[in-house]
């Protein structure tokens, strides 16, 4: 593509201001004119009506979104120097957040750090880099020599995982594989990393995500604060992350309730691994696979805390409506669960469900329980998880407790 000449895009005056604002997608429709074809991850040089430098980006025939702006305003020329820069300016947006406690967490997160379509999580020596959009499969290697430079320490290996409408264009067009070891090794895929000094096992090569749910720290370290002396429920466990950190703050008993055998199995290890903090030896851990919704209507036993953190159940605009039928089922039936004097932690990770419409969801199941209850608080995004744009927001936590 080298020998052609340089791909020159003009925007429509819509997507200009769109862009000049900070959001990075520029849908087909709003490209005025395009001096020929282009092909998917090709550098575009965005000018605008007067003919001046308006920024560069990544085109992609195949996509709706055409072009992933990555810079807008004087003309610059994106060499090593300019990708390293930014790079570092996402790692170093994470610099002293975590103390040497946290091994785990998200380097680079999307659109939200200047990098469309490319996160890139860190677990303890090992790295994951995430790719969302075909713009990055032809520059996989420059990219580990970004990661290289901006990250301190410089990770011992690095995990290559694609997103599933990904994978016939990877493997065709550049032999890549979700899975794919970089560089360095990771064994059987499976690191294990701290978080607040609990040790994690995240499966590099197959998890879910990137291997662990690293957006929940937070949420996990608030059930902690409040578990002393508790029975906990954790319902759509996954790995015991929540009941890990309960268990560790004291909690009399956690249970973990996931449809997966295998993140059983992880939760018991999990727990396991952790049995020399204090509490988490004495505290009850209790695993049962079920299909959460049946279980949770016919469960006799209440609890004092109570976790509801489903996967994502609008994955598209069409699905919308039947998730939010199965939130409001699934906060009903949480809050029936919980003792008085308990908490009722309800999450959502579905970015087409808006947290002002899920939180007034919740109060509205509350309302309508006849029980008595307070709002603690809302949650959004971790800070390592920040959101830019208005797409990039999709986790969403509130608290509620029901008086004695
Ligand atoms: N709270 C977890 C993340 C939850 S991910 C953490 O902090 O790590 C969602 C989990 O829900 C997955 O482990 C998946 O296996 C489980 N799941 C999906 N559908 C389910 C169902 N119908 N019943 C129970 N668990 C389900």
């Amino acid at each position: 593509m080298s020998s052609r000449a340089r791909l020159k895009i003009r925007l429509t005056p819509a997507a200009e201001k769109a862009a000049r604002g900070g959001h990075p997608w520029i849908y087909g429709d709003r490209i005025r004119s395009i001096n020929r074809d282009g092909e998917a991850g090709e550098l575009a040089v965005i000018y605008d009506r007067r003919d001046r430098f308006f920024g560069f980006g990544l085109y992609d025939p195949h996509s709706p979104i055409r072009l992933r702006m990555l810079h807008v305003g004087e003309p610059v020329t994106p060499d090593h120097n300019w990708w390293v820069e930014r790079f570092r300016s996402a790692t170093s947006r994470r610099t002293g957040l975590f103390d040497a406690q946290t091994t785990g967490y998200r380097w680079i997160n999307g659109e939200s750090d200047g990098l469309p379509g490319l996160v890139l999580d860190r677990y303890s020596d090992a790295c994951v880099l995430k790719i969302y959009s075909a713009i990055w499969l032809g520059r996989i290697e420059e990219i580990q020599s970004w990661v290289r430079a901006a990250c301190d320490p410089e990770p011992q290996a690095l995990v290559l995982r694609l997103s599933r409408n990904l994978a016939a264009a990877a493997e065709d067009g550049y032999g890549l594989r979700d899975g794919d070891v970089l560089h360095g090794d990771v064994g059987s895929g499976v690191v294990t990393f701290l978080e607040n000094g609990k040790r994690f096992e995240a499966d590099l090569l197959n998890g879910q995500k990137t291997g662990f749910f690293l957006d929940q720290r937070e949420n996990r370290q608030r059930i902690g604060e409040i578990a002393a002396g508790k029975d906990v429920l954790n319902v759509f466990s996954h790995s015991g992350g929540f009941s890990v950190y309960a268990a560790a703050g004291g909690a009399r008993s956690a249970t973990d309730v996931d449809i997966s055998a295998h993140a059983l199995a992880g939760a018991e290890r999990n727990m396991a691994a952790n049995a020399k903090l204090s509490g988490v030896a004495e505290c009850r851990h209790e695993t049962v696979k079920a299909d959460a919704f049946g279980w949770m209507e016919e469960v006799a036993e209440r609890f004092d805390v109570v976790i509801v953190d489903p996967p994502s159940l609008a994955r598209r605009q069409s699905e919308v409506a039947a998730a939010l039928a199965a939130y409001r089922k699934l906060a009903r039936a949480g809050l029936n669960l919980v003792r008085p004097g308990g908490t009722l932690l309800a999450a959502s990770c579905s970015a087409h469900v808006s947290a002002p419409e899920f939180f007034t969801l919740v109060r509205e199941v509350a309302r309508r329980s006849g029980r008595r209850w307070d709002e603690i608080e809302t949650r959004l995004h971790a800070p390592d998880h920040e959101a830019r744009i208005p797409e990039a927001h999709y986790l969403k936590a509130i608290y509620l407790r029901i008086p004695s």
